[in-house]
């Protein structure tokens, strides 16, 4: 195989530059995936400027991506040439500890993120093992769909995990690349939603992506109305909340889940969560089998990312909006 070309990051928060590399030796498990589509996900701003201190430079950053299998190594069976597949945040893991070994790949301590140690998706083509790049339903297009592989499991995977069904009255806290595919899917399980959102002009998009009812969190008044009203309060945001407001926001055995990272500790009051039964919970990405799930529900759905398109050579001027959170909501590269 030839030498990728990419846009690669040299040092913590430079500017991504053309770059090539040779890939070597396709692995015996290994799939090499031709890029169509890449999603820019805040991890890979993270990642950019090594706000969390495991970058290793220089790399192509890029976990939402798009393609189609052009190469594929001696044992996989599951994919072949012209394959369509998506890939997301982790591109390898053990295959052999007691979390891989149970379908959760996401929490093994071997797992490989794509663009960490390794070259994502700001490029013509990438390497993934064959279980981490999952065959996309017909039904989805290339573009609204590379955003599902990070933003989209990562909003799917706790609904499930917390049982949402149509009884459930489900709040999404944060609408940007996140917050607005978790209004759709909340909204597919059958649940009430409620969009909540310091940006008063989201609240008819909000509406339009499915959600019943849209909360300024401006407005600390509107917050205390709603308490005691949710199952799950999914947070995307990644400024600090009054999460003393939204526990009491939470119903009797009812969970706030975290998949944004706001800088600063938690500050909690306990009672309410001893007397309530509530939880306060994180989750991560997904496992391959969400994965596979979300796709597949996604396409039955029709749940798509609102992308806005860049062509692969102007990067940096996508990942320059999306640093400014100017992206309404998802940034998509295309090769
Ligand atoms: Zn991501
Ligand atoms: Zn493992």
């Amino acid at each position: 195989m030839s030498e990728i070309r990419g846009y690669a990051v040299h040092a913590a928060g430079a500017q991504l530059l053309p770059y090539k590399f040779d890939p070597g030796e396709l692995n015996a498990h290994e799939v090499e995936v031709k890029i169509s589509h890449c999603g820019i996900c805040h991890s890979d701003v993270h990642l950019i400027n090594n706000d969390w201190g495991i970058s290793k430079y220089p790399f192509i950053p890029g976990h939402e991506i798009v393609g189609t299998i052009v190469a594929a190594g001696d044992e996989v069976r599951n994919l072949k040439a012209g394959d369509r597949v998506g890939v997301g945040w982790q591109a390898d893991s053990c295959g052999i500890c007691e979390w891989c070994r149970q379908g959760d790949d996401q929490l093994c301590a071997q797992a490989q993120p794509t663009c960490v140690g390794r070259n994502g998706g700001f490029a013509e083509r990438v390497r993934v093992n064959s279980r981490f790049a999952i065959p996309l339903p017909e039904g989805l297009e290339s573009r609204t769909a590379a955003p599902l592989l990070c933003a989209g499991v990562t909003v799917y995977t706790p609904l499930r995990n917390y049982g949402v069904r149509p009884s459930s009255r489900v709040g999404v806290i944060g609408i940007g690349g996140l917050g607005h595919i978790g209004i759709q899917f909340a909204k597919a399980f059958g649940a009430e939603v409620t969009a909540f959102s310091s940006s008063k002009n989201k609240e008819e998009e909000a509406i339009e992506l499915g959600a019943h009812q849209f909360v300024n969190t401006r407005d600390t008044g509107a917050l205390k109305k709603v308490a005691g009203s949710y199952d799950l309060l999914l947070s995307t945001a990644n400024a600090d909340q009054d999460w003393v407001a939204y526990i009491h926001a939470l119903r009797p055995n009812g969970v706030l889940c975290m998949v944004g990272a706001p800088p600063k500790a938690m500050q909690l009051q306990i009672q309410p969560l001893i007397s309530g039964q509530r939880t306060v919970a994180g989750s991560s990405i997904g496992s391959p089998r969400d994965l596979y799930e979300m796709l597949d529900i996604a396409a039955r759905h029709k749940i798509k990312a609102v992308t806005e398109p860049f062509a692969m050579a102007k990067a940096n001027e996508a990942v320059a909006r999306v640093q400014k959170n100017q992206v309404r909501y998802r940034a998509v590269l295309a090769n």
